[in-house]
C-alpha cells in the first residue's frame, strides 16, 4: 500500500533546538496531529529561508515530508509571527509560560486537537493586543484545564456535592475542586480559598473571554488567583508522573540527546 510521503500541516511553533552542524529541531503543535517533532534542514544558515517562520509562538502552516526518523519541513509559511510579544518582555515570558503549559500537558502521537490549536493562537493574539495580561493567561489556564480534561469542580462542593455557598471556601488538588468548610475540617492536602478568588475562577470557567475580560479583581485577588492556578498545574503535572504518556516521553530523552 502506498504510504503518504508528505503531508501539511497548521502548527504553532512550541520550542527549537539546535540539530547536527546547521539544522534545527522543532517542537510543532499542529492541528492535524498534535504535538509532533520536524526538522529543518540548514535553518541556522544565514541565507536560510525558513529560519525566520520558525521562531517559537509563531503560527505556521508547513509541508511535512516523512523521513525514516523525524519528518522533514520542506514549505513554510507565516499565518501570524505575533510581532508585539516579541518587543515585549513582560508579554515574551507570558508567551512563553502558555506554551510551556501545552507542552508539558501534550505527548507525540497523541493526535490533534483542534481545540487546543485554537486556544493557543486566539491566546497569542489577545496577548498581543489587551492592555493588562494577567487576564488574558488566566483564562488560558482555566479553558486549558478545560481542554485537558482537568476542569475544576467550582460550583459545588468537590466532597458532599452542595452548591457552594458565598464564603470562604477550599480547594482541593486531589478531588479537583472547592470543599466547603463543613467538609473541609480536618481534612488534610487542601489549600484555602478566599470567596472572592473563588468568584473570578468561576466567572472565567463559565464566561467567553468579551464577557471574562470585564472582571476587575484587585491586586490581592489577582495575586491569590495566579497563586492558586499555578499551585494546581505544578500539582497536576507531578501526577502526570505515574501516566504512560510520561514514560513513553523518557524513553525517547535518550534519543533525543543523541
Ligand atoms: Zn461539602
Amino acid at each position: 500500500m502506498a504510504e503518504q510521503r508528505s503531508f501539511r500541516a497548521e502548527a504553532v511553533v512550541l520550542r527549537h533546538a539546535n540539530w547536527g552542524e546547521a539544522d534545527r529541531l522543532l517542537t510543532l503543535y499542529t492541528r492535524e496531529q498534535g504535538k509532533l517533532r520536524a526538522i529543518v534542514k540548514g535553518a541556522r544558515k544565514i541565507r536560510s529561508r525558513k529560519a525566520g517562520h520558525v521562531e517559537p509562538f509563531t503560527h505556521i502552516t508547513v509541508q511535512l515530508a516523512k523521513a525514516r526518523d523525524i519528518p522533514i519541513v520542506t514549505q513554510v509559511e507565516t499565518l501570524d509571527a505575533y510581532l508585539p510579544l516579541r518587543e515585549d518582555l513582560i508579554r515574551t515570558s507570558y508567551a512563553a509560560y502558555m506554551l510551556e503549559l501545552l507542552d508539558r500537558f501534550t505527548y507525540e502521537e497523541e493526535g490533534g486537537n483542534l481545540a487546543l490549536v485554537r486556544l493557543l493562537t486566539d491566546s497569542l493574539a489577545r496577548l498581543c493586543k489587551v492592555a493588562e495580561p494577567w487576564l488574558c493567561v488566566r483564562y488560558y489556564e482555566m479553558r486549558l484545564l478545560d481542554h485537558l480534561g482537568f476542569r475544576p469542580q467550582l460550583f459545588e462542593c468537590a466532597n458532599c456535592r452542595r452548591e457552594i455557598q458565598a464564603e470562604d471556601q477550599f480547594f482541593s488538588p486531589s478531588a479537583g475542586g472547592v470543599i466547603c468548610p463543613r467538609c473541609g475540617q480536618g481534612l488534610p492536602g487542601l489549600w484555602n480559598i478566599s470567596e472572592e478568588a473563588l468568584k473570578y475562577l468561576r466567572h472565567f470557567q463559565r464566561s467567553a473571554f468579551g464577557e471574562a475580560a470585564r472582571a476587575n479583581p484587585t491586586p490581592e485577588a489577582q495575586k491569590e488567583v495566579e497563586t492558586l492556578m499555578q499551585a494546581y498545574f505544578t500539582y497536576l503535572l507531578e501526577r502526570q508522573l505515574n501516566t504512560p504518556g510520561f514514560l513513553k516521553k523518557m524513553r525517547e530523552e535518550p534519543k533525543r540527546a543523541a
